[in-house]
């Protein structure tokens, strides 16, 4: 019999009532350090004060409008966004998958909008994540997401991570931009080769196309910048985020520099809850604290204490760790066991963390731990390898 629950998840039979800081807490009162940040979106933790009282104070005075009218939230966090970043313009959505959505379209639209409609493919990467919509399994190219959905959506030409030259065979009369991941997230925190994302901006402008970035997962302060991409020393032309902008509130948005948006005209993309006020009080109140100053210095520093212990991991279980991946606070163990188990032995030490395709590890805490909660998750890690070597030892 199909339970009330359509069963598309394996859930774990684990349930939380009260979340604090980087703690959850089950119903028995059993404490969770939360290293998975309900993959990688609980950017200030749990309860954290500045949203309870953002959120509580606009429940008090109003949740939804609809986009027919003028939502000044949005209207300063558009603004807000537009200052810290490339964009000059900001589309609102409720997750992740909905800003790929738009991002997609505003690439199609772009060239329509020069005449040549013919251009809507983009080039996308092996191992990419990009949502669950018929479209965002399109992009993303996954056998095991594809399965049995009909006929793949057209306009999307995968090729291999992180070669230059598959980029440059791949455009054809019909490309319209590049589609990329700025850190692949749900394969296993892949971090693109060194100089990658300028090269791609080089294919870009040589060829008319348009460099569409994923920072759903890396955007929004996770890699101890606001955007991933800062890193690189480029500027895309459309970027979509989601995940962290919300503190776990549903929240997405599409940034696009004012040319790439060009086609987007007045009915030509909307969302009846895209953005609402209520979503806005949370988006600003999460943005009023990762752009403080020294926020994300502070996610840095966290950051590379973390991979120093990371790294004396991997160097005293090399029978267990194999790698440590990634960038400020979306970092990765690639293992060398199953990840499933590690994340159970993990579990029962009261530790939570996020598994990825690769074998891989996902370590995504909140942006706001400190150094005794590094301390405790290496515990808890430390404990977990320590296990598999004994179990080694003794075959
Ligand atoms: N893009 C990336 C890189 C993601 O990691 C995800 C979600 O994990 C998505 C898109 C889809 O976001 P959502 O699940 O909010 O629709």
């Amino acid at each position: 019999m199909i339970p009330p629950l359509l069963p598309t998840y394996n859930r774990v039979d684990l349930s939380f009532v009260r979340g604090e800081g980087p703690y959850l807490f089950d119903e028995a009162g059993t404490k969770y350090l939360d290293f998975g940040a309900g993959i990688a979106v609980c950017a200030l933790g749990h309860a954290h004060p500045h949203l309870i009282s953002a959120l509580r104070s606009q429940a008090d005075k109003l949740w939804h409008t609809s986009n027919l009218y003028r939502i000044p939230g949005q209207e300063k966090f558009a603004q807000r966004l537009i200052e810290n970043s490339f964009a000059d313009t900001v589309f609102f959505t409720n997750s992740g998958t909905e800003a790929i959505e738009c991002a997609i379209k505003m690439a199609r639209r772009y060239h329509y909008a020069n005449g040549a409609p013919e251009r809507f493919r983009l080039i996308t990467f092996e191992g990419a994540f990009h949502g669950r919509s018929l479209a965002a399994i399109g992009a993303g190219g996954a056998a095991k997401y594809l399965e049995g959905f009909g006929p793949k959506v057209d306009g999307f030409d995968q090729v291999p991570f992180g070669d230059p030259q598959a980029v440059v065979n791949a455009i054809g009369p019909e490309t319209a931009g590049i589609l990329i991941e700025s850190i692949q997230g749900e394969v296993g925190v892949r971090v693109l080769p060194q100089g990658f994302l300028k090269r791609l901006r080089e294919i870009c402008d040589a060829n008319g196309l348009l460099l569409i970035l994923d920072e759903v997962q890396c955007g929004m302060g996770r890699t101890g910048h606001m955007f991933a991409y800062e890193e690189e020393n480029i500027s895309p032309d459309i970027v979509a985020v989601a995940k962290g902008i919300g503190g776990g509130f549903p929240l997405g948005a599409c940034l696009a520099n004012e040319n790439a948006a060009k086609g987007m005209t007045p009915g030509s993309h909307g969302s009846t809850y895209g953005g609402n006020p209520l979503a806005m009080a949370v988006g600003n109140a999460v943005f009023d604290i990762v752009s403080a100053p020294g926020f994300l210095e502070r996610v840095r520093m966290v950051s590379s204490h973390f991979q120093q212990h990371l790294a004396m991991l991997l160097s005293e279980y090399p029978h267990v760790v194999g790698e440590v991946r990634g960038r400020g606070l979306m970092l990765g163990l690639k293992l060398n066991v199953p990840a499933a188990s590690f994340i159970a032995s993990l579990r029962e030490k009261k530790m939570l963390v996020v598994g990825a395709t690769e074998n891989v590890v996902r370590l995504v805490p909140p942006l706001i731990v400190d150094e005794s909660h590094l301390r405790e998750a290496v515990d808890a890690l430390s404990a977990t390898c320590a296990g598999y070597e004994a179990e080694r030892k003794a075959k």
